[in-house]
């Protein structure tokens, strides 16, 4: 149930809704929109009669929400959420793009990559110091040695930080020295840890697992907002298929359903998708196409010596072509 109020009403109002709201056991999440607040209603395990709200001052309209997810669904709000970055935002119409290596291997490393995708146009870097790798005797990253290294290339290029948070341990570390918190697909469903991210008051962007459906992901968004995080970006990076031509099947039809379905913002991953590079420039072309509010693209100067990922990282050369493409593809500007 989502209680509207009235774009007049008081402090006072929005509070007597909120009382009885947790007078009846369940939680109120307010929620303050452009022109008026909206009051969702949480932890009901059964319907809420409207009536109960409708007669109360300064209250316009209770609406049942129908989908299982709330705070993620459209009918919760109409407006598509903007997240707010450091000098940046991403989504209603504005697109981002973030670009790195898979891992973060070595300063140099990371800044030479970061200098050449910020000259291409990326405005986020992106960069594993915690890498969730299929093997327990692969790179599993730098670590903490990691994450200091991505502040620098931040102090050094201006590109705000995303990285991956593995565990609470990592997360906590994430939420200190990134701009946005990545829940990889593989942890998509690690209940515990959405919930410490939607306790920090950092961007998540949250990866679809490889198996999920579109309920399942959302969800999992919901744990996050739920929390009181409400700066939640979903990425498409592609599902398990049959085939041996790419590494995962990247669903484009997530993209608009996600934008009818929910006010968040969706970007893709193309690379995760194709597992190849030849492979990145036109699914990156399709996601833009689709809607997407975003892209995240790895680029590796030298992929052959990538620690993890070489064979899907574009040379800085085709990354910048390919941003060049989509350029042509977004004439309003971005
Ligand atoms: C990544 O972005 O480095 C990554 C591991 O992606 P995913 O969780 O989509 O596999
Ligand atoms: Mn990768």
């Amino acid at each position: 149930m989502l209680i509207v109020m009235d774009r007049d009403a008081t402090d006072a109002q929005i509070q007597a809704v909120v009382a009885k709201i947790e007078s009846l056991g369940f939680e109120a999440q307010p929620m303050p929109g452009g022109e008026r607040v909206a009051i969702a209603i949480l932890r009901n395990p059964g319907p809420v009669d409207p009536a109960l709200f409708v007669d109360m001052a300064g209250v316009i309209q209770a609406i049942p929400v129908s989908r299982p997810y709330k705070l993620v669904s459209r009918e919760m709000n109409r407006e598509d959420t903007v997240i707010h970055l450091p000098g940046l935002d991403l989504g209603r119409g504005h697109f981002v793009v973030i670009a790195g290596p898979c891992a973060v291997e070595s300063e140099t490393q990371a800044l030479t990559i970061a200098l050449s995708v910020k000259a291409a146009g990326a405005r986020i870097f992106r960069g594993g110091a915690y890498k969730p790798r299929t093997s327990p005797y692969s790179y599993q990253g730098m670590g903490k040695a990691g994450l200091k290294i991505l502040k620098k290339v931040r102090e050094e290029t201006g590109l705000l930080i995303v990285t991956e948070a593995v565990d609470q341990e990592s997360l906590k570390l994430v939420a200190e020295y990134a701009d946005i918190i990545q829940i990889g697909a593989r942890n998509m469903q690690n209940f515990s840890l959405l919930l410490c991210a939607g306790r920090t008051r950092k961007p998540v962007l949250l990866k679809r697992g490889m198996y999920a459906t579109l309920d399942e992901w959302f969800m999992a968004a919901e744990y996050i907002m739920s929390e009181g995080n409400s700066q939640v970006i979903l990425c498409e990076r592609g599902v398990r298929s049959i085939g041996e031509h790419a590494r995962n099947l990247l669903d484009l039809a997530t993209i608009p359903v996600v934008h009818r379905e929910s006010h968040l913002p969706i970007i893709a991953d193309p690379s995760h998708a194709a597992g190849r590079r030849d492979l990145v420039g036109p699914l990156a072309r399709a996601a833009v196409a689709a809607g997407a509010d975003g892209l995240m693209i790895e680029v590796h100067h030298e992929p052959d010596k990538a620690m993890s990922d070489g064979a899907q990282s574009l040379y800085p050369d085709q990354f910048r072509t390919l941003m060049e493409e989509i350029k042509g593809l977004k004439p309003g500007g971005w």
